[in-house]
Protein backbone atom coordinates (compact mmCIF):
# COMPACT_ATOMS: atom_id res chain seq x y z
CA UNK A 1 0.00 0.00 0.00
CA UNK A 2 1.46 3.71 -0.80
CA UNK A 3 1.61 6.01 2.18
CA UNK A 4 -0.35 9.08 1.02
CA UNK A 5 1.39 12.40 2.83
CA UNK A 6 0.97 15.44 3.30
CA UNK A 7 3.71 18.35 3.89
CA UNK A 8 3.27 20.62 6.77
CA UNK A 9 5.10 24.27 6.11
CA UNK A 10 6.49 25.38 2.89
CA UNK A 11 9.41 27.21 4.21
CA UNK A 12 13.59 25.55 3.13
CA UNK A 13 12.79 22.10 4.71
CA UNK A 14 9.41 21.88 3.79
CA UNK A 15 10.81 21.81 -0.29
CA UNK A 16 13.49 19.30 0.47
CA UNK A 17 10.87 17.11 1.59
CA UNK A 18 8.42 17.88 -1.26
CA UNK A 19 11.15 17.39 -3.74
CA UNK A 20 12.20 14.09 -1.71
CA UNK A 21 8.74 12.68 -1.85
CA UNK A 22 8.20 13.53 -5.84
CA UNK A 23 11.53 11.73 -6.32
CA UNK A 24 12.48 8.90 -3.37
CA UNK A 25 15.46 6.87 -3.56
CA UNK A 26 15.09 3.89 -6.30
CA UNK A 27 14.34 0.33 -4.40
CA UNK A 28 13.99 2.43 -0.46
CA UNK A 29 11.51 2.50 1.72
CA UNK A 30 11.24 5.84 0.50
CA UNK A 31 9.51 4.62 -2.36
CA UNK A 32 6.20 3.81 -0.20
CA UNK A 33 4.96 7.65 0.30
CA UNK A 34 3.33 9.16 -2.43
CA UNK A 35 2.59 13.10 -2.12
CA UNK A 36 -1.05 14.32 -1.82
CA UNK A 37 -0.30 18.03 -1.08
CA UNK A 38 0.60 20.38 1.08
CA UNK A 39 -0.61 22.53 3.44
CA UNK A 40 0.61 26.51 4.17
CA UNK A 41 -0.71 29.04 6.05
CA UNK A 42 -0.29 31.41 3.20
CA UNK A 43 -2.28 30.94 -0.30
CA UNK A 44 0.09 29.26 -2.47
CA UNK A 45 0.48 28.41 -5.92
CA UNK A 46 0.83 24.84 -6.94
CA UNK A 47 4.53 24.09 -5.88
CA UNK A 48 6.73 21.67 -7.75
CA UNK A 49 3.59 20.52 -9.00
CA UNK A 50 2.04 19.43 -6.09
CA UNK A 51 -1.52 21.45 -4.76
CA UNK A 52 -2.25 23.17 -1.32
CA UNK A 53 -4.82 21.59 0.56
CA UNK A 54 -6.17 22.68 3.77
CA UNK A 55 -5.93 21.63 7.12
CA UNK A 56 -8.96 20.23 7.62
CA UNK A 57 -8.53 17.90 4.54
CA UNK A 58 -5.18 16.79 5.54
CA UNK A 59 -6.31 15.97 8.56
CA UNK A 60 -9.49 14.01 7.63
CA UNK A 61 -8.54 12.66 4.37
CA UNK A 62 -8.72 8.69 4.38
CA UNK A 63 -6.10 8.66 1.26
CA UNK A 64 -3.54 11.05 3.66
CA UNK A 65 -1.27 8.59 6.22
CA UNK A 66 1.57 10.33 6.97
CA UNK A 67 2.30 14.14 7.84
CA UNK A 68 5.55 15.64 7.63
CA UNK A 69 5.86 18.87 9.85
CA UNK A 70 8.16 21.40 8.67
CA UNK A 71 6.99 24.55 10.03
CA UNK A 72 9.19 26.69 12.66
CA UNK A 73 9.32 24.84 15.92
CA UNK A 74 7.03 26.95 17.89
CA UNK A 75 4.23 25.29 16.22
CA UNK A 76 5.18 21.88 15.88
CA UNK A 77 3.64 20.42 19.15
CA UNK A 78 0.08 21.52 18.15
CA UNK A 79 0.96 20.31 14.78
CA UNK A 80 2.08 16.80 16.01
CA UNK A 81 -0.80 16.57 18.22
CA UNK A 82 -3.46 17.59 16.06
CA UNK A 83 -1.84 14.81 13.41
CA UNK A 84 -1.45 11.86 15.36
CA UNK A 85 -4.82 12.23 17.37
CA UNK A 86 -6.72 12.18 13.84
CA UNK A 87 -5.04 8.42 13.28
CA UNK A 88 -1.68 9.80 10.96
CA UNK A 89 1.63 9.20 11.43
CA UNK A 90 4.09 11.85 11.95
CA UNK A 91 7.69 12.81 10.68
CA UNK A 92 8.72 15.88 12.37
CA UNK A 93 12.00 18.02 11.63
CA UNK A 94 13.75 18.95 14.93
CA UNK A 95 13.16 19.62 17.45
CA UNK A 96 9.64 18.17 18.00
CA UNK A 97 8.63 20.36 21.03
CA UNK A 98 10.12 23.00 23.01
CA UNK A 99 9.85 20.85 25.79
CA UNK A 100 10.21 17.62 27.52
CA UNK A 101 6.90 17.15 29.36
CA UNK A 102 5.27 17.58 25.76
CA UNK A 103 7.51 15.20 24.13
CA UNK A 104 7.06 12.52 26.45
CA UNK A 105 3.21 13.04 26.23
CA UNK A 106 2.97 13.21 22.46
CA UNK A 107 5.54 9.86 22.24
CA UNK A 108 2.76 8.48 24.74
CA UNK A 109 -0.10 9.52 22.77
CA UNK A 110 1.49 7.82 19.29
CA UNK A 111 2.22 4.77 20.91
CA UNK A 112 -1.62 4.51 22.00
CA UNK A 113 -2.40 4.93 18.65
CA UNK A 114 -0.39 2.39 17.32
CA UNK A 115 1.51 5.21 15.07
CA UNK A 116 5.31 6.06 14.16
CA UNK A 117 6.27 9.55 15.60
CA UNK A 118 9.80 10.30 14.26
CA UNK A 119 12.13 13.10 14.50
CA UNK A 120 14.63 13.94 11.86
CA UNK A 121 17.82 14.25 12.85
CA UNK A 122 19.59 15.01 9.56
CA UNK A 123 22.70 16.40 11.69
CA UNK A 124 23.48 12.59 12.16
CA UNK A 125 24.04 11.64 8.78
CA UNK A 126 26.53 14.77 7.41
CA UNK A 127 29.42 13.25 6.43
CA UNK A 128 31.67 14.96 8.80
CA UNK A 129 29.87 13.42 11.97
CA UNK A 130 29.92 9.86 10.07
CA UNK A 131 34.21 10.09 9.78
CA UNK A 132 34.22 11.63 13.87
CA UNK A 133 32.09 8.95 15.31
CA UNK A 134 34.43 6.47 13.55
CA UNK A 135 37.47 8.43 14.66
CA UNK A 136 36.92 8.31 17.99
CA UNK A 137 35.79 4.83 18.32
CA UNK A 138 37.59 3.33 21.48
CA UNK A 139 39.37 6.50 22.65
CA UNK A 140 38.81 7.71 25.78
CA UNK A 141 37.43 11.23 26.34
CA UNK A 142 39.18 13.52 29.06
CA UNK A 143 37.44 17.06 28.40
CA UNK A 144 35.61 18.73 25.04
CA UNK A 145 34.36 21.18 23.89
CA UNK A 146 31.90 22.18 20.83
CA UNK A 147 31.48 25.64 19.33
CA UNK A 148 29.17 26.45 16.97
CA UNK A 149 29.03 29.70 15.04
CA UNK A 150 25.70 30.61 12.36
CA UNK A 151 24.13 33.88 11.82
CA UNK A 152 20.77 34.85 13.93
CA UNK A 153 17.57 32.45 14.01
CA UNK A 154 14.89 33.49 12.60
CA UNK A 155 11.32 34.19 14.89
CA UNK A 156 9.62 31.18 16.74
CA UNK A 157 12.81 28.71 16.86
CA UNK A 158 12.45 28.81 20.60
CA UNK A 159 15.39 28.73 23.13
CA UNK A 160 18.84 28.50 21.90
CA UNK A 161 19.31 24.65 23.76
CA UNK A 162 16.30 23.47 21.65
CA UNK A 163 16.74 25.45 18.30
CA UNK A 164 20.39 23.96 18.68
CA UNK A 165 19.09 20.20 19.99
CA UNK A 166 21.35 19.27 16.99
CA UNK A 167 24.85 20.04 18.53
CA UNK A 168 23.50 18.05 21.61
CA UNK A 169 22.75 14.92 19.86
CA UNK A 170 26.01 15.29 18.65
CA UNK A 171 27.35 15.00 21.69
CA UNK A 172 25.28 12.53 23.93
CA UNK A 173 25.63 10.31 20.37
CA UNK A 174 29.45 10.49 20.61
CA UNK A 175 29.64 10.78 24.62
CA UNK A 176 26.33 9.41 26.26
CA UNK A 177 24.08 10.42 28.30
CA UNK A 178 25.31 13.85 30.11
CA UNK A 179 24.44 15.15 33.14
CA UNK A 180 24.04 19.44 33.11
CA UNK A 181 26.79 21.58 35.44
CA UNK A 182 25.57 24.96 34.69
CA UNK A 183 24.53 26.93 31.78
CA UNK A 184 24.20 30.59 30.67
CA UNK A 185 23.14 32.90 28.38
CA UNK A 186 24.27 36.32 26.90
CA UNK A 187 22.00 38.10 24.80
CA UNK A 188 22.23 41.41 23.25
CA UNK A 189 19.07 41.58 21.25
CA UNK A 190 19.84 45.38 19.87
CA UNK A 191 22.86 43.58 18.06
CA UNK A 192 20.93 40.30 17.15
CA UNK A 193 24.02 38.62 19.12
CA UNK A 194 23.58 35.58 21.68
CA UNK A 195 25.73 32.91 23.10
CA UNK A 196 24.96 29.86 24.77
CA UNK A 197 26.97 28.00 27.23
CA UNK A 198 26.12 24.51 28.83
CA UNK A 199 28.45 22.58 30.84
CA UNK A 200 27.87 19.03 31.10
CA UNK A 201 29.68 16.12 33.12
CA UNK A 202 29.71 12.57 30.84
CA UNK A 203 28.74 8.77 32.51
CA UNK A 204 32.67 9.10 33.24
CA UNK A 205 32.82 12.38 34.89
CA UNK A 206 34.40 14.34 32.61
CA UNK A 207 33.53 17.36 31.61
CA UNK A 208 32.12 18.49 28.21
CA UNK A 209 31.08 21.85 27.12
CA UNK A 210 28.76 22.72 24.66
CA UNK A 211 28.75 26.93 23.19
CA UNK A 212 25.82 28.13 20.75
CA UNK A 213 26.90 31.36 19.26
CA UNK A 214 24.42 32.88 16.75
CA UNK A 215 25.23 36.96 15.00
CA UNK A 216 24.51 38.76 11.95
CA UNK A 217 28.09 37.66 9.83
CA UNK A 218 29.16 34.49 12.15
CA UNK A 219 29.83 31.95 9.72
CA UNK A 220 28.42 28.55 10.03
CA UNK A 221 30.57 26.43 11.49
CA UNK A 222 31.55 23.96 14.29
CA UNK A 223 34.63 23.74 16.13
CA UNK A 224 36.13 20.99 18.14
CA UNK A 225 37.98 20.61 20.60
CA UNK A 226 38.26 16.78 22.31
CA UNK A 227 41.24 15.70 24.53
CA UNK A 228 41.44 12.28 24.66
CA UNK A 229 43.77 10.00 26.50
CA UNK A 230 46.91 9.83 24.10
CA UNK A 231 45.30 11.94 20.77
CA UNK A 232 43.08 15.43 20.47
CA UNK A 233 41.17 16.33 17.89
CA UNK A 234 40.67 19.67 17.29
CA UNK A 235 39.34 19.95 13.67
CA UNK A 236 36.04 18.50 12.16
CA UNK A 237 36.98 15.27 9.73
CA UNK A 238 36.35 15.98 6.18
CA UNK A 239 34.08 12.79 5.77
CA UNK A 240 33.64 11.32 2.58
CA UNK A 241 30.34 12.72 0.67
CA UNK A 242 27.91 10.29 -0.20
CA UNK A 243 25.47 10.49 -2.93
CA UNK A 244 22.16 10.17 -1.07
CA UNK A 245 21.12 13.60 0.69
CA UNK A 246 20.60 13.96 4.11
CA UNK A 247 16.76 14.46 3.84
CA UNK A 248 16.51 11.08 2.07
CA UNK A 249 18.66 9.55 3.96
CA UNK A 250 16.13 10.85 7.01
CA UNK A 251 13.28 10.16 4.79
CA UNK A 252 14.25 6.17 4.24
CA UNK A 253 14.78 5.71 8.13
CA UNK A 254 11.18 7.05 8.72
CA UNK A 255 9.65 4.41 5.70
CA UNK A 256 11.77 1.48 6.78
CA UNK A 257 9.99 2.57 10.46
CA UNK A 258 6.85 2.52 8.81
CA UNK A 259 7.14 -0.82 7.01
CA UNK A 260 8.23 -2.68 10.64
CA UNK A 261 11.82 -2.70 9.17
CA UNK A 262 12.89 -1.31 12.33
CA UNK A 263 14.25 -3.10 15.32
CA UNK A 264 11.81 -2.60 18.27
CA UNK A 265 15.75 -2.37 20.52
CA UNK A 266 16.80 0.06 17.82
CA UNK A 267 13.73 2.27 17.95
CA UNK A 268 13.62 2.53 22.02
CA UNK A 269 17.49 3.88 22.11
CA UNK A 270 16.36 6.11 19.79
CA UNK A 271 12.97 7.03 21.46
CA UNK A 272 15.79 7.17 24.85
CA UNK A 273 18.22 9.75 22.99
CA UNK A 274 15.65 12.02 22.12
CA UNK A 275 13.98 12.26 25.15
CA UNK A 276 17.08 12.52 27.39
CA UNK A 277 18.25 15.68 24.95
CA UNK A 278 15.16 17.26 24.99
CA UNK A 279 15.26 16.59 29.16
CA UNK A 280 19.18 18.70 28.80
CA UNK A 281 17.80 20.98 26.80
CA UNK A 282 15.16 22.19 29.42
CA UNK A 283 17.66 21.73 32.25
CA UNK A 284 19.89 24.24 30.14
CA UNK A 285 16.99 26.69 29.30
CA UNK A 286 16.12 26.64 33.57
CA UNK A 287 19.79 27.28 34.89
CA UNK A 288 19.97 29.76 31.67
CA UNK A 289 16.68 31.89 32.75
CA UNK A 290 17.88 31.68 36.15
CA UNK A 291 21.45 33.07 36.19
CA UNK A 292 20.00 35.61 33.69
CA UNK A 293 18.08 37.00 36.37
P1 LIG B 1 11.93 28.31 7.16
O1 LIG B 1 12.08 29.61 7.83
O2 LIG B 1 12.40 28.17 5.76
O3 LIG B 1 10.41 27.90 7.23
C1 LIG B 1 9.76 27.92 8.48
C2 LIG B 1 8.29 28.15 8.33
O4 LIG B 1 8.06 29.43 7.83
C3 LIG B 1 7.58 27.18 7.38
O5 LIG B 1 6.40 26.76 8.02
C4 LIG B 1 7.26 28.02 6.19
O6 LIG B 1 6.03 27.61 5.63
C5 LIG B 1 7.13 29.38 6.79
N1 LIG B 1 7.46 30.40 5.83
C6 LIG B 1 8.54 30.44 5.03
N2 LIG B 1 8.51 31.54 4.27
C7 LIG B 1 7.39 32.21 4.63
C8 LIG B 1 6.79 33.42 4.22
N3 LIG B 1 7.33 34.18 3.25
N4 LIG B 1 5.63 33.80 4.81
C9 LIG B 1 5.05 33.05 5.78
N5 LIG B 1 5.58 31.88 6.21
C10 LIG B 1 6.72 31.48 5.63
O7 LIG B 1 12.65 27.24 8.11
P2 LIG B 1 13.19 25.79 7.80
O8 LIG B 1 14.66 25.84 7.71
O9 LIG B 1 12.41 25.17 6.71
O10 LIG B 1 12.87 25.07 9.17
C11 LIG B 1 11.66 24.36 9.40
C12 LIG B 1 11.89 23.29 10.43
O11 LIG B 1 12.89 22.38 9.93
C13 LIG B 1 12.42 23.77 11.77
O12 LIG B 1 11.84 22.98 12.77
C14 LIG B 1 13.89 23.51 11.70
O13 LIG B 1 14.44 23.33 12.99
C15 LIG B 1 13.89 22.21 10.91
N6 LIG B 1 15.13 21.87 10.25
C16 LIG B 1 15.56 22.60 9.18
C17 LIG B 1 16.75 22.24 8.55
C18 LIG B 1 17.26 22.99 7.35
O14 LIG B 1 18.28 22.57 6.81
N7 LIG B 1 16.60 24.04 6.90
C19 LIG B 1 17.50 21.16 9.03
C20 LIG B 1 17.01 20.44 10.11
C21 LIG B 1 15.84 20.81 10.71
Amino acid sequence: MMLGSVVVGVGIAGSVRMRDLLAPLPSSAAEKFSIRGFVSRRTLEDQQGVKQISMMEALSRDDIHVAFICTENTNHEEHIRQFLEAGKHVCVEYPMTLSYTSAVDLWNLAQQKGLVLHEEHIELFTPDFKQLKKDIAGKTLEEGTLHFTGGPLKANFGFPSFSGIARLTWLVDLFGELTVTAASLVEEKENKYMKLTAHFLTGQQKPLTWIEERAPGLGRAKHIDLRFQDASITELPAGQREPVGLFMQDLVLFGRKLQGEVSAAELQDERSRILHCLQLADRIQQLSEHTQA
